[in-house]
């Protein structure tokens, strides 16, 4: 098991450390020639959406990777990749990949709330621990499901082998989800 993690900008490291714990192998997508390499699950990692969106464009990683999750390879998308893979983006005018049915809000969480942190049920998986950094949520889910809500705001939702979560579960102990993930990944 191979797993590609988009390291443009952001807290990749952390999802390394993850998938190092789980015993998944893993290596960093810097530049095209890196998507040589064969693997069977991607992860976005959180960031700033409008700078990782700026330099998948500016190094021509955007429409192969586009191509790769629009075939099926399961996507693992953390804040700001959620962002990446949402279909249309509330307060923003730069849709990126795209590839996902949902809205979803930038920053959504106001300033005061900018960050924190809380604990919730989810679909598949069971209670997991999550903290926010100026976190979106979805507003609306038409074609994805919905995974997690807090607060009466979905903070994580699934479609097809796409996994958009508007936490950092690279932050936290538990590494439930990324076993969920991994389950959806195989190497065959
Ligand atoms: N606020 C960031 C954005 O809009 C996301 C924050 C994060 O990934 N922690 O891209």
């Amino acid at each position: 098991m191979v797993i590609g993690v988009l390291a443009l900008q952001g807290d990749f490291a952390e999802h390394k450390q993850k998938l190092a714990e789980c015993g998944a192998e893993c290596f960093e997508i810097r530049q095209l020639k890196d998507l040589e390499r064969k693997f069977d699950g991607l992860i976005l990692p959180g960031g700033e959406s409008t700078v990782i969106g700026k330099l998948l464009r500016e190094i021509d990683l955007f429409e192969p990777l586009k191509k790769k999750i629009t075939d099926g390879l399961p996507v693992l998308a953390t804040c700001a990749g959620m962002i990446l893979l949402a279909k249309n983006i509330e307060n923003d005018n730069t849709v990126h990949f795209g590839t996902m049915d949902i809205t979803v809000k930038r920053n959504a969480f106001g300033r005061q709330l900018g960050s924190f942190h809380t604990s919730s049920e989810m679909k598949y998986i069971g209670e997991v621990p999550m903290t926010f950094i100026r976190a979106p949520y979805i507003t609306e889910c038409s074609g994805a499901e919905i995974l997690a809500e807090t607060d009466g705001k979905i903070v994580a939702s699934k479609q097809g082998n796409q996994i958009a979560l508007a936490f950092h579960p690279e932050l936290d102990e538990c590494i439930k989800i990324y076993e969920y993930f991994l389950s959806l990944c195989s190497d065959d």
